[in-house]
């Protein structure tokens, strides 16, 4: 049996995709509009749990497992078309509540954890700027210590969520150049006095949920909020992408299940020469690779969610998790690129569904790491001198 063919996994990916149906498709979808975020599809979503699936029992979750909580996002996805909110659902449950779940100290675990996994406040997680994307250590960001607090100062770019954040997750130089403890992770109430929203940004893809700037102007942070220890940012960073790279992952598994059964459906009805165009060997060869790249990434999906779970660490599968994700956004964007395909003409309007999950797969190579940046992590495991 596959990992996604596990039966309580199937109940708790219909049970989602049937929730999502009846209460995130329709009117309450911002069909790829740039309008903002949809909130109370988001609100919906996290009284129907999906924010607290595998989050502790104790803290307002569900407890069940990082597989559970893949099944649900997989099941959303495949009935709604918000491929951006999924997307920030995901990134914010396991690349921010995991993580502060984690190494949060009681402070934030109560004011910031327990209330997201409600609904109730946003988050982002900030470690792109401008001038740093790839070389963490280029960030320009830095915080100082006074006295208990630590003083922000920065501007984060690129932020998913950032307009409608609460709280951010917000990375910093705190020491000198390049070393591994140069960088100090931070929660940052956005409501804080220097704390500012700054300008959207107008995407391609995604376009269900905003995108924008978050600015720090001398924020004034208490200790409490300093993630794990000082010096530590860069160990929480990792953790943070780790889940990006490997669970969010799940939320590109739903658009695919989806166009799948749209192609299927269109090429066994369409068409030409007297034949439904699904006859035709070229035709029925790219509906066969569709299915491969999807079966493929769940197998990959499923596979490293099941070694992932409460008080496991990411860092214990780093080269795993490289490769999934390099994997998996690679044969998703190639998968929508082949869907577009039999719709013909169709599939360039912007009325036809697949050119808005062309747009979105556009950049799933490059979000939560580059699929340069994932070479590289596999080659320097491999044992190689790659910087
Ligand atoms: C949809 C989306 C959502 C995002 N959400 C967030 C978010 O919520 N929070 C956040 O902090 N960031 C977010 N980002 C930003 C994302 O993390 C960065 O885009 C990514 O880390 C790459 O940084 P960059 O875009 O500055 O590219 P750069 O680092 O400037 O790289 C430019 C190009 O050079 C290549 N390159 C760089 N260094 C090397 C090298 N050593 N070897 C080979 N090639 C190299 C890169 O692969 C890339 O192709 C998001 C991005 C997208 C697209």
């Amino acid at each position: 049996m596959q990992p996604w063919q596990d039966s309580s996994l199937d109940v708790t990916r219909r049970s989602f995709a049937e929730f999502a149906s009846e209460h995130l498709a329709g009117p309450l979808e911002t069909w790829d509009q740039p309008s903002g975020h949809p909130e109370r599809a988001w609100r919906a979503a996290a009284e129907e749990g999906v924010l607290g699936i595998c989050m502790p029992e104790h803290l307002g979750g569900q407890g069940r497992s990082v597989s559970h909580a893949v099944a649900a996002i997989e099941g959303i996805g495949s009935a709604v078309t918000s491929t951006g909110m999924l997307y920030a659902i995901a990134s914010q449950l396991f690349g921010v509540q995991m993580p502060l779940a984690m190494l949060g100290s009681d402070e934030v675990i109560e004011t910031v954890v327990r209330p997201a996994i409600q609904g109730e406040v946003v988050l982002a997680y900030a470690f792109t700027e401008e001038a740093s994307g790839s070389d963490i250590f280029s960030t320009e960001a830095t915080a100082v210590r006074d006295g208990d607090d630590w003083v922000l100062t920065g501007s984060k770019a690129y932020i998913t969520n950032a307009p409608m954040a609460d709280v951010a997750l917000v990375f910093a130089k705190t020491g000198e150049g390049r070393s591994p403890f140069a960088l100090t992770a931070f929660v940052v109430d956005m409501s804080w006095p220097g704390a500012a929203h700054g300008r959207d940004f107008e995407k391609v893809g995604f376009r269900s949920v905003r995108m924008g700037e978050l600015i720090f102007d001398g924020v004034r942070v208490p200790k409490s909020h300093v993630v794990g220890r000082a010096g530590a940012g860069l160990s929480v960073l990792a953790e943070s992408v780790g889940w990006e790279r490997s669970a969010a992952l799940s939320a590109l598994l739903g658009p695919m299940d989806r166009v799948l059964g749209q192609v299927v459906e269109w090429t066994r009805t369409r068409r030409a020469y007297d034949a439904p165009i699904g006859s035709f060997q070229q035709v029925s060869a790219r509906v066969a690779d569709l299915v491969v790249r999807r079966t493929m990434c769940r197998l990959a999906i499923y596979d490293i969610a099941g070694r992932l779970g409460h008080g496991s660490s990411t860092q214990d599968h780093m080269q795993d998790i490289a490769a999934t994700k390099l994997f998996v956004t690679e044969s998703y964007r190639q998968f929508m690129l082949d869907a577009m395909q039999p719709f013909g003409v169709r599939g360039f309007l912007h009325e036809h569904e697949i050119s808005q999950h062309v747009r979105d797969s556009l950049a799933a190579t490059v979000w939560a790491g580059t699929s340069e940046s994932m070479r590289n992590t596999i080659a320097k495991l491999a044992g190689l001198p790659v910087e």
